[in-house]
């Protein structure tokens, strides 16, 4: 694959006050974009063949628009579609089937996606923030601290750029279309609120109002925000909701998701079930099995007991590597055991695979960090 160029951070963008990219046209619904057009001087019919470009068929290149007219090609599109995102680096690995991309903001801000291929279906992981306020010290990302939330169409540009990257062939052995997209990127989604949720109705809405995915295969991952995950049950949206739980009592959970000391495990499941009884979608529970910390066979049982006959499905992660982390991933023969204890309490189960490890793309791991370290493993392939 290729391996895109270095481009190095203005090191006077570091100490900026954090602004907000221009606006484009996945900030908008349909309306708001003919609106805008309107403004310019130009027939509204022309957003919707914007959109159409952009959304329907992942074109972004002023010159492939053929059915606008030479004279306002240009303009609109500058207007329309400014350049959100311009990519750093690129690294793949498991074969090409997985593949992480570096963006750099336009204030200099560094995020992350994944883009991972599997036999049936292409998902993209996503960032919602720049960096993430959550601090759990298990996660790269967290440790960092908070840059900037995204703005919607940041957030949506990651999933139409990687779409497009899909749609060229580049995931070998996966559909060419892009079927699900995960918020595990960078970030906490529900601190970002209002802007993950309009991203979610332009990644749902068809073409070319939007990029057409089914509700179903959006899945948003939170630290456990009770009044965020109420609302979004709200929303008329049945997007699945990951919980990052990671543990089943307060003491530990206060430890690894610090904002458990706000909602503590049973107001954060009940939220969950609410959520679930309110949209029909099972919960996801995730939990990074972390070796001698929250592995017992004792919280295996307590998970166990906290789940049995609620609309769950448990997603054991095992912990990746980030810089400086004093813990490990749990033995096997320990992470089995605890598997077998879920299911033996009617809990199903599942270990998450560890897609994109050795190039940091995996769970945790992304910290947007230019290192050259990280680029000697670039795979050239
Ligand atoms: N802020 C959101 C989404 C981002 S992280 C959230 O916390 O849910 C996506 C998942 O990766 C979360 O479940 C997170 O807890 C988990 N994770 C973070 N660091 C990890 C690590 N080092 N190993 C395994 N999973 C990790």
């Amino acid at each position: 694959m290729t391996s895109l160029p270095l481009i190095s951070v203005d090191p006077d963008a570091r100490g900026r006050k954090p602004a907000m990219p221009p606006r484009h046209l996945a900030d908008l619904d349909l309306p708001g974009r003919r609106a805008l057009v309107t403004e310019l001087g130009e027939p509204a019919f022309r957003a919707k063949q914007v959109s159409n470009h952009y959304f329907g068929r992942l074109v972004r290149d002023p010159e492939r628009m053929t059915d606008l007219p030479a004279a306002t090609r240009e303009r609109l599109a500058g207007t329309l579609l400014p350049t959100l995102l311009t990519p750093v680096r690129e690294l793949a690995c498991d074969d090409g089937a997985t593949r992480k991309a570096l963006w750099r903001l336009h204030d200099g801000s560094l995020v992350e996606s994944v883009l991972m291929g599997y036999p049936d279906r292409v998902t993209v992981c996503i960032s919602s923030q720049a960096g993430c306020g959550m601090a759990c010290p298990f996660c790269a990302t967290g440790q960092a601290g908070l840059t900037r939330n995204l703005s919607t169409a940041e957030i949506v540009d990651q999933a139409v750029y990687l779409a497009g990257v899909a749609a060229s062939g580049a995931v070998a052995g996966s559909p060419p279309r892009l079927s699900h997209v995960v918020f595990m990127g960078m970030g906490e989604p529900l601190a970002n609120y209002a802007r993950v949720v309009a991203a979610i109705r332009r990644l749902v809405a068809p073409a070319p109002e939007g990029l057409g995915l089914s509700q179903r295969h959006i899945t948003v991952s939170t630290v456990g925000l009770v009044p965020a995950i109420r609302r979004l049950a709200s929303e008329d949206l049945s997007v699945t909701l990951a919980l990052s739980l990671h543990a089943p009592d307060d003491e530990l959970r206060d430890e690894l998701v610090p904002v458990n000391q706000r909602w503590k495990v049973s107001e954060v499941l009940e939220a969950a079930w609410d959520y679930a009884a309110t949209t029909g979608r099972r919960v996801s529970i995730e939990y990074a099995m972390i070796k001698d910390v929250n592995d017992q066979p004792w919280r295996a049982d307590l998970l166990g007991r906290l789940l049995a006959g609620k609309l769950a499905h448990v997603n054991l992660i095992p912990l990746n590597p980030t810089p400086g982390s004093r813990w490990d991933a749990s033995p096997k023969p320990v992470e089995r055991e605890f598997v077998r204890r879920l299911r033996d309490a009617g809990v199903s189960t599942t270990v998450r695979d560890t897609r994109g490890r050795e190039i940091d793309g995996a769970c945790g791991q992304l910290a947007a960090a230019e290192d050259t370290d990280s680029d000697s493993r670039a795979a050239t392939a």
